[in-house]
């Protein structure tokens, strides 16, 4: 078969972490009863004037600072007209031919093979529109709720230079890092802080690029990841038949795992974009621009390559420990307070992320403080409580028990080293159970695992498990 070649490129909106709306004061985070933060302005009632947020023009600054991006010391706002039913005024405030920043970059990790940067095209400033409900009201009847009318975004339209549905995911989760960690956006695809329309074509070798398909209705990183499968394959199928890809928007029905032709793609001149009249152009002034640029956090992929080649992790731990900025700051803290960032990637990457995945916790509330799974990691690096007690005493700490030193000095848990009492507990398992141990000698070696476990179960865990197996053999032998 011909191999055939996707381009992908991703537009993401994402909401401004700011209090109030774009250009009136109406609140502007999730929430509120239906149509309760509401005015004239968001409304677009006659005679109301929008005046622009500075917090909200000063946080897209910052992502299209962190991004690289050219920053445009003079843009415009534009008028976006279409109709539908959750957009009172008929239009969107937002930027078009003299946008925010233009430029910028992403970089990726696909595991393998080199980095890549993935450019950005624009990042432009738009307000939201509102919401139709179509649960709740019968089959004839959608509700409206016109509080997301108004909503700070921020679009970021990346350049069609991602290859494969496994890259628009790293593309996406990494940019999410990003907005998290300058504190542009909460970015929660669940609350629609984050929000994006993929665009695909598909190509032969030495060809020129396919027609454009563009999906909607993506609601996870993973529903991106399998939209783009499904439409690439799609896409390739039909050419294969012949019959050319049209430019269209398809809406992607998760549940199914097919997409759908829902319109024919809108062009410009379908919105008739025209400058917005009620609004100056959008200068920044120099106060703005650095307070955009203060406190500039190290961005997520210079961390990745910090905990890698500074703290010496696999390059698969210092990318996993950084998808989260939260878990990475966690680790941090974990990592100098035990003096040991090896350990400390494998306590949080396994142990302390699997504790908190099943209690549905994020790691602003994990249960277990930094300094105690520190102060647990250097018990069990410096050979004072066995591997099996260290995991228990994290669910001990995590059950609110206390601190992990306190613990092991009250309850008497630190290891067993004494030959004499390992042996002797080795000797008690054995007498208990005759039966077995005639097995091992008749040649089920199996049964040497059976007695370790015992043993183990005896000592409370406290004995180290190579010990136990070495007396065993011994004195089996
Ligand atoms: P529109 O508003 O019509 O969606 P934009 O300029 O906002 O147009 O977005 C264009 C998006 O489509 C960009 O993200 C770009 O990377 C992507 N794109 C452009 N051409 C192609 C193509 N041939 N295949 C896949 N994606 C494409
Ligand atoms: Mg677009
Ligand atoms: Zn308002």
């Amino acid at each position: 078969m011909e191999p055939v070649r996707a381009v992908i490129g991703l537009e993401v909106h994402a909401r401004l972490r700011t209090r109030t709306k774009l250009f009136c004061r109406c609140v502007a985070g999730p929430g509120g009863a239906p149509n309760s933060r509401t005015c004239p302005v968001c409304l677009g009632l006659p005679g109301a004037l929008p005046a622009a947020n500075r917090e909200a023009v000063r946080l897209a600054v910052r992502l299209a600072e962190a991004l690289g991006a050219e920053i445009h010391p003079v843009s415009t706002w534009a008028r976006k007209n279409y109709f539908y039913p959750d957009l009172p005024k008929g239009y969107q405030i937002s930027q078009f031919d003299r946008p925010l920043a233009t430029g910028g970059r992403v970089r990726i990790e696909p595991p393998g093979a080199a980095p890549r940067w993935i450019g950005i095209e624009r990042i432009h400033l738009e307000e939201d529109a509102g919401k139709s409900l179509h649960e709740g009201f019968g089959d004839d009847h959608s509700g409206i709720d016109l509080n997301r009318c108004g909503v700070p975004l921020v679009e970021i339209v990346g350049a069609p230079g991602l290859a494969s549905p496994d890259e628009a995911f790293l593309y996406l989760e990494r940019l999410r890092s990003i907005l998290r960690a300058t504190g542009v956006s909460d970015a929660e695809m669940e609350d629609g802080d984050l929000r994006c329309d993929v665009n695909v074509s598909v190509h032969g070798d030495g060809e020129p690029w396919g027609a454009r398909v563009e999906l909607k209705n993506l609601n996870s990183f993973r529903g991106v990841r399998r939209a783009l499968q499904h439409e690439i394959a799609r896409q390739a199928a039909a050419r294969r038949a012949g019959s050319a890809t049209v430019p269209e928007t398809r809406l992607w029905d998760d549940a199914r795992g097919e997409t759908r032709p829902l319109r024919a793609k809108e062009e410009a001149h379908d919105y008739r974009y025209f400058p917005e009249p009620d609004l100056p152009a959008l200068a920044l002034d120099d106060a703005l621009i650095a307070a955009a640029r203060a406190g500039m956090p190290e961005l997520p992929h210079a961390r990745r390559d910090r905990f890698a080649a500074a703290l010496g992790l696999p390059e698969a731990d210092a990318h996993r420990l950084t998808v989260e900025p939260t878990v990475a700051d966690y680790f941090e803290q974990v990592a100098q307070a035990a003096g040991d960032p090896r350990a400390a990637a494998n306590w949080v990457l396994t142990e302390l992320l699997g504790l908190l995945r099943e209690r549905g916790l994020p790691i602003g509330e994990s249960p277990v403080a930094a300094a105690d799974l520190a102060e647990l990691i250097q018990l069990a690096g410096s050979g004072a409580i066995s591997g099996k007690t260290a995991k228990d005493l994290l669910a001990r700490v995590a059950a609110g028990e206390g601190r992990p030193a306190a613990i092991v000095e009250a309850d008497g848990l630190s290891r067993l080293d004494d030959a004499a009492a390992i042996e002797s507990a080795c000797r008690a398992v054995l007498d208990a159970h005759p039966g077995e141990a005639a097995g091992y000698r008749g040649g089920k070696a199996g049964l040497l695992a059976f007695f370790v476990g015992q043993v183990m179960r005896r000592t409370g865990g406290r004995a180290d498990p190579g010990r136990v197996h070495d007396t065993l053999r011994r004195l089996l032998g």
